[in-house]
């Protein structure tokens, strides 16, 4: 039986957060005295960061780089916007938009073995990557990470579902790393067509992971981790084995904005995810993801002191301001998520004499007098604001196509 009880993979894991920045703040400052992307430089140089002591005042003073203005960045100036230290590639790829991404020399570039090694991947584990190998980067991104670690790759890539589930059963694989959908489509092909499987620790990604999903996977004794990642800086964050947030890598700074005003938003409180790479190849500084966490301070009892995203809740366009308050469906999702006896649910915000009001109507079965006040915590709880809550017997929503609904009108 492999040893997979939980270990730090690297002593950084266990800095003291304060210590943590310095080393990043020192790292932030070594790329940019360093590296050859002109643009990194240029607007390293207005913000003042290659003068004197780097900090988080002098970072915030560099504008955002939207993710999806990266096609166009890239293609206005050579190479990639003037963003990448051209001597340094050694792969490039090409993601939807188009957006290319550049991976720099050395093992592990993209930062995945942290990760592996918190998700139980041990050397000598042989690991399905049924990431795609065209094109994108996450299986190559894993790749360096496995390589790292000392486990065997099985270049599974996408598809090919049946020839996959073969190989896997029959060459035992421990390990597997793929989106949580191919991993149940997979699993179920082998089941159908009675192959024993022998996974035992799976890393997920790319997608959301359904709690009653991962609960399918673990029941069968396939432990499931997620990590957090963008395939222009690789992987942001990873899940230890107490699976409530990812932890964030130190590779990157990472800011939770508030996406209309793009100042830090109160610890709590979901924020854009701001991402900057602490890698000369290409040192991305501020990169906007789109994407809308919670960031989570509290220690974690594993052990490991950098702070956690609760998750991905969704993108920054689904979000709406309410009382000054950015309110993500996401959160709202998981409000509910809490009271098993909530059938369906929408949730209103109306404008009322200057106000805004946030409503939320939900199915349930009405014997229960004390479920709105519940339910109504629940929210407050995650998003700080009240809400008046509805119950309506089951069926009256009707099919419900988004989550919150603003119907809020400026004249
Ligand atoms: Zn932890």
């Amino acid at each position: 039986m492999v040893d997979r009880t939980d270990r730090l993979f690297a002593p950084e894991e266990a800095l003291p957060p304060d210590r943590r920045l310095a080393r990043q703040l020192e790292r932030l400052q070594e790329v940019l005295s360093q590296t050859g992307a002109v643009a990194a430089r240029e607007r390293a140089q207005q913000a003042g960061l290659l003068d004197g002591e780097v900090n988080l005042d002098k970072l915030r003073r560099v504008p955002l780089i939207r993710k999806e203005d990266l096609p166009r960045v890239q293609a206005e100036r050579w190479p990639l916007g003037g963003w990448v230290w051209w001597e340094r590639v050694r792969r490039l790829f090409v993601s939807p938009g188009p957006i290319f991404d550049p991976e720099g020399p050395g093992p592990d570039y993209w930062g995945c073995a942290v990760a592996l090694h918190a998700a139980g991947f041990r050397p000598g584990d042989v690991v399905l990557n049924t990431f795609s190998y065209h094109l994108t980067p996450a299986a190559w991104m894993m790749e360096g990470g496995f390589q790292v670690l000392g486990a065997v790759v099985v270049p599974g890539g996408v598809g090919n579902t049946e020839i996959q589930a073969r190989a896997a059963s029959q060459l035992r694989a421990t390990g597997y790393a793929g989106t949580p959908s191919f991993l149940a489509t997979l699993l179920q092909r082998m089941d159908d067509l009675g192959l024993p499987a022998y996974f035992q620790v799976a890393l997920v990604t790319a997608e959301p992971l359904p709690a009653s999903l991962r609960a399918r996977f673990e029941a069968r004794g396939l432990r499931t981790q997620q990590a957090y990642g963008t395939a222009d800086v690789g992987l942001v964050a990873y899940e230890c084995p107490r699976k409530d947030g990812m932890h964030l890598l130190d590779r990157c700074l990472v800011e939770l904005l508030d996406p209309h005003t793009h100042q830090p938003v109160p610890p709590g409180q979901p924020g854009e995810v701001v991402v900057t790479l602490l890698d000369p190849t290409y040192p991305l500084l501020r990169l906007a993801t789109g994407d809308v966490s919670v960031l989570v301070e509290q220690p974690c009892p594993c052990g490991r002191t950098a702070p956690r995203l609760a998750g991905i809740l969704g993108r920054v366009a689904e979000a709406v301001k309410v009382r000054g308050v950015f309110v993500h469906p996401g959160q709202l999702r998981e409000a509910a998520a809490r009271h098993p006896e909530v059938q369906r649910f929408q949730f209103v915000v109306r404008r009322t004499a200057d106000r805004d009001e946030l409503l939320a109507k939900v199915e349930a079965d009405p014997q229960d007098p004390d479920l709105a006040r519940r339910f109504a915590e629940s929210v407050q709880a995650l998003t700080t604001l009240r809400a008046e809550v509805e119950i309506l017997p089951p069926g009256a929503l009707g099919q419900v196509d988004r989550v919150l609904v603003d119907e809020r009108r400026w004249d």
